[in-house]
């Protein structure tokens, strides 16, 4: 008899599915079934690979209602976020089915002569993927897809908050034509074991990880071992800047959803907002009130914006951050109403945050937003970045040169202008500085599951 964990909605702690627990012995089987379907898959043609991706994003849209309810139930984000992400992790699918089409080499000739060069890119074989539980669908059809692309199979660890999701699309995927043993995934509450084993075992090629820094730095370590090809997409603390002649009215509506989509939980959340003096008291009032008009409430009701927060731990995380912001001399200018029950944290606004405060260096991952006033730009700048992330940063300002000036001197690797949201899957996703290595989606995506290979030939 397997042993089970159970699965919990967030906003009611009611549990809703029980789920087999898995240990290192199926985690070996996992990469052995993996191991065992890599040859056939990787000569499968691109075009049917690509065919098969395809419907896979196809089966996801069918499914979206069915897809964004198990999301929003398992996570706990509004039924509005929970369907966007369904859209968002489909598009990977369709992203990577046209990618896996466009594979690139070339063919040379060596400078000294008598030599052509040719370079091609191979599959790198079994990749070990590990997703968070802030967008259960999105993170691993991220990942998923691009290697499936490539030509690899893969070993799937969902977070242990959020199996379902995972295990949903791990049924589309079969029934889009994805052969037994391509993708396996392994829900489990010993991810430390399960993930060791994965990394110790001799047929796993490559580990692609997104979660916080310290799990990937530690998991960086583990790679080293055996020089294990390693992408991590890792924690952020987003500086989100606003001008003294940026839009206001914009920069509200795109704060709202940089800070507040998911609870506040995403790693390109707006952790920090920089806003001019000179605009300041516009900002504030406005973006106060439309916190004051948001609707926080379980995902069971449909009108509702922001859910819970993901746990008890989390809650009483943000709350403590909230209370050191107040020691170091915060103020809560505006904090919205929430349910009497769950695990709700109120859209709260800080104001006189000064620039060393706690809260500006930790990501919140919550739905709290300090707010800095700004007179001088590099003052301003050295605080965006005093932080050990840099993984996404936003600014809003009048002009797209000064928007660009600025952003240029953000540490980051994607900084949304005049926009309050980066993520797109044509676009390459990730970070600099501790929040990673790698990229995903775009062009480079598929390249994270590729090794360059190359013929020598001789011509003389
Ligand atoms: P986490 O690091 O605790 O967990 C992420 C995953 O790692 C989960 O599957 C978890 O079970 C597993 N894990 C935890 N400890 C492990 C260990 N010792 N060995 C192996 N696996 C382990 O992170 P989280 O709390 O689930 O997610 C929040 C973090 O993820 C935030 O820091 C956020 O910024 C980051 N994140 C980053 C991106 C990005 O693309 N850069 C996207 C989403 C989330």
């Amino acid at each position: 008899m397997k042993s089970t964990f159970d699965v919990c909605n967030p906003a009611t702690g009611q549990v809703i599915e029980r789920v087999i627990d898995g240990t290192v012995e199926d985690a070996v089987w996992a990469v052995d079934a993996a191991a065992a379907a890599f040859p056939g898959w990787a000569a499968t043609p691109a075009r049917a690979r690509s065919d098969i991706l395809r419907r896979c994003h196809e089966l996801m849209l069918r499914d979206a209602d069915v897809l964004a309810a198990l999301i929003s139930t398992e996570n706990g984000k509004s039924i509005v976020d929970a369907r966007a992400e369904v859209v968002y992790a489909a598009e990977f699918y369709r992203w990577f089915s046209e990618e896996a089409v466009r594979g690139e080499g070339s063919y040379s000739e060596a400078p000294a002569g008598g030599v052509k060069t040719l370079v091609t890119h191979v599959p790198v074989g079994v990749a070990a993927l590990i997703t968070p539980w802030n967008f259960p669908a999105a993170m691993a059809a991220r990942k998923v897809a691009p290697a499936l692309a490539a030509g690899c199979t893969v070993v799937l660890k969902p977070a242990e908050e959020t199996p379902l999701t995972a295990l949903a699309l791990g049924r589309i995927m079969l029934e889009a034509g994805v052969p037994p043993g391509a993708v396996n995934i392994v829900p489990t509450t010993s991810a430390p074991a399960v993930v060791s084993a994965w990394l110790a075992h001799d047929r796993v090629r490559k580990i692609s990880f997104t979660g916080s820094t310290g799990v990937g730095r530690a998991l960086l370590r583990q790679a080293a071992d055996r020089i294990v090809n390693a992408s991590m997409e890792l924690g952020g603390n987003a500086p989100f800047v606003i001008t003294a002649d940026a839009d206001v009215d914009a920069a509200v509506a795109g704060a709202m959803i940089a800070k507040f989509r998911g609870s506040g939980q995403a790693c390109t959340a707006a952790n920090r907002f920089y806003v001019h003096a000179d605009v300041v008291d516009e900002f504030l009032e406005k973006f106060g009130n439309a916190v004051m008009a948001l609707r926080v409430g379980p995902s069971s009701d449909p009108e509702s914006q922001v859910g819970p927060v993901i746990s008890s731990r989390a809650l009483a995380r943000i709350t403590a951050l909230v209370e050191a912001a107040i020691a170091d001399g915060a103020r809560i200018a505006f904090q919205g109403k929430i349910p009497n029950s769950g695990l709700f944290y109120p859209p709260t606004l800080l104001v006189n945050v000064p620039f060393g405060a706690q809260i500006l260096s930790e990501e919140i991952f919550g739905p709290v937003a300090p707010i800095v006033t700004w007179t001088d730009e590099s003052a301003m700048l050295a605080s965006a970045n005093n932080t050990e992330f840099g993984l996404a940063g936003y600014v809003y300002a009048g002009r797209l040169q000064d928007a660009l000036r600025i952003g240029e001197q953000i540490a980051v690797g994607m900084v949304g202008i005049n926009r309050g949201i980066v993520s797109d899957p044509a676009a390459p996703f990730g970070g600099v500085k501790q929040s990673g290595i790698g990229r995903e989606g775009a062009h480079e995506g598929i390249r994270e599951y590729q090794e360059t290979r190359v013929y020598s030939v001789d011509w003389a």
